[in-house]
């Protein structure tokens, strides 16, 4: 057991209302949010119940192969509104719409241009979510006001199963607080979410680690609006031309990114955190002096490298998100790294620079954004 009951008998959990307690202290209410896992005795029956919760209104986070999601009726404005709530997210930022069967996107966008067939064809179940013209069944809550919706078809048994469930198309943003790293782990959702949403389904370790390549198809060249997984050379191997969202380029000099959410601050741990961009022996000469004078003004020093690289650091902690020849390994480690610094309570963060072609480009894009594009030169 992790800080709460991980295991209540099915029957305490009210349908989509979770168990409304009083808190002893202050007035705050929350609920007892139920945790399962595949290993429990009676799981089949659990995921009865967390399907349950869903058609009944109320919030599941779940496993997906990019990050956790936490999930909601798609087709309930009520539901996305408790999915913005429990993040304290902001509401013009829309949620993705999950479904569990390519079939079912036309019920609930409009999908004729034939490429749109063609990514779901190569790319579904996967880490790709696209942009189209939204049907008048999706709610506007769900959308953050706008007319277009972002659909994905999730590569996760225990997602698709809980879509399959519910109610065939469950909104779910990152299973994370609203500014915080997305969550890769049922713990990372646990210490966010705990007593604020029903039920979390851990599914252990999620396997890509960064959320999904969102697509936008509703302008005339298919667009980019936030790199993941799906590189743009795999994209234009299916369909030709697809351009980046210029604001991805200029990110953090004023110009407004299409997705809504790319323009908050995101992924952030709570210490300061600087990139530091070189060559690679610059970068660790930097990086040492830089501790140096942390360690001359006592502060905690939070050091971000490579497995090549961890052992040139004698001061401050060092966590190393994997060898520079795994691209694949570092975006997978990238948030349980930075949620792992404020365990430590650091005071500043120092990262090597880790730009690479593929999957390179969205593990820098967090890294940015989890460092307030605070970039350090190293000569
Ligand atoms: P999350 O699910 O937390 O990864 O966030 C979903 C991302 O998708 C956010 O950055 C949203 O702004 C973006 N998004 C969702 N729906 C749309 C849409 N209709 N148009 C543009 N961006 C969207
Ligand atoms: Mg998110």
């Amino acid at each position: 057991m992790r800080g709460h009951d991980r295991h209540l008998a099915g029957r305490d959990m009210a349908a989509g209302q979770g168990i409304l307690l009083q808190a002893a202290a202050g007035k705050e209410e929350f609920m007892k949010t139920l945790v399962i896992k595949e290993s429990d005795p009676d799981f089949a029956q659990e995921m009865e119940q967390a399907a349950q919760v869903i058609k009944d209104g109320g919030l599941v986070a779940f496993p997906t192969e990019t990050v956790y999601g936490l999930g909601g009726n798609a087709l309930d404005a009520e539901a996305s509104a408790k999915i913005y709530a429990a993040k304290g997210r902001p509401s013009d930022n829309p949620l993705i719409v999950h479904i569990c069967d390519p079939e079912d996107l036309d019920k609930v966008a409009v999908a004729d241009d034939p490429r749109v067939r063609k990514l779901a064809d190569a790319f579904w179940p996967g880490p790709l979510t696209m942009i189209l013209n939204k049907k008048e069944i999706v709610p506007k809550e769900t959308t953050g006001g706008l007319d277009t919706v972002a659909v994905r078809c999730p590569n996760h048994p225990l997602a698709l199963e809980l879509i399959r469930r519910s109610t065939g198309f469950i909104a779910a943003p990152s299973a994370n607080t609203s500014g915080r790293p997305s969550p890769t782990k049922a713990e990372h959702v646990e210490e966010d979410l705990s007593g604020k949403i029903d039920c979390i389904i851990d599914g252990g370790e999620v396997g890509i680690g960064l959320e999904s390549t969102i697509l936008d198809m509703s302008e005339e060249i298919p667009t980019i609006l936030r790199p993941g997984y799906i590189t743009p050379q795999m994209l234009e191997k299916v369909i030709g031309k697809v351009r980046m969202d210029p604001a991805l380029m200029t990110a953090g000099k004023g110009q407004r990114p299409k997705a809504p959410g790319m323009k908050y601050r995101h992924y952030a741990p709570k210490a300061q955190m600087y990139l530091v961009k070189g060559d690679k022996d610059a970068v660790v000469r930097k990086i040492q002096a830089l501790c140096q004078k942390e360690k001359e003004a006592g502060r905690k020093v939070g050091i971000l490298c490579s497995d090549e690289t961890k052992g040139c650091y004698p001061y401050g902690t060092v966590v190393a998100l994997g060898s520079r020849d795994h691209e694949e390994e570092i975006a997978r480690n990238l948030f349980d790294a930075l949620r792992s610094f404020d365990h430590m309570d650091t005071d500043v963060i120092y990262s090597e620079w880790f730009e690479a072609p593929g999957i390179g480009i969205a593990v820098m894009n967090r890294m940015m954004k989890a460092a307030g594009h605070q970039v350090i030169a190293a000569e």
